[in-house]
């Protein structure tokens, strides 16, 4: 193959993986010392009642084969390596979201023996989304916020969700007794 073409071949297969991953961004959810209020509003915002898989927001089980880090919680020093360590198994290009006012800044456990901080003060955060705990309509806020900053095609610089989302009006389903 000559080089012309090799180049072709690539401009292609870039395009083609930057469409996929823009419309299906694959994620791993990581706790780095949360009390768990932010990762039950993580799981609210990936069952059926909000649903974002069908969207092609889908969660992974491997740091190998995600795109986006969604992590809670401040770092504590028993989380810390296996944050680096998962942070760095993941392909490149790969996007940090750090949920909850303790990811922001240490929140309520800042100060403590334990606890190095902020999210920042280890891995490059790429979207904050503040509140204890934000609400499911804030995370998808800002995973759409991040996903509309890759489709412009540059690096996505911070993002900050505003507090305050509508929130989002989910119907109840009629059990039929009425
Ligand atoms: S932001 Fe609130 S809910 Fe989330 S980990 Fe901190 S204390 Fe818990």
């Amino acid at each position: 193959m000559n080089t012309d073409s090799e180049n072709f071949y690539n401009q292609i297969v870039n395009k083609l993986k930057n469409w996929a991953r823009i419309n299906s961004p694959w994620a791993i959810h990581f706790n780095s010392g949360s009390c768990n209020g932010c990762d039950i509003e993580i799981l609210a915002t990936l069952t059926p009642r909000y649903d974002v898989e069908r969207l092609g927001i889908k969660l992974q089980g491997s740091p190998r084969h995600a795109d986006v880090l969604i992590a809670t919680g401040p770092v504590t020093l028993q989380a810390l390596d296996r944050l680096i360590r998962v942070y760095e198994q993941m392909p490149d290009p790969k996007f940090v979201i750090a949920v909850g006012s303790c990811a922001l800044s240490g929140g309520v456990f800042d100060g403590c023996y334990s606890v190095i901080g902020d999210l920042n003060k280890v891995i490059p955060v790429n979207v904050y989304i503040p509140g204890c705990p934000p609400r499911p309509e804030a995370i998808i806020f800002g995973v759409v916020q991040l996903l509309e900053s890759l489709k412009k095609g540059k690096n996505p610089q911070p993002i900050t969700v505003p507090d305050e989302i509508p929130e989002i009006a989910v119907e109840e389903e009629s059990n039929g007794n009425e």
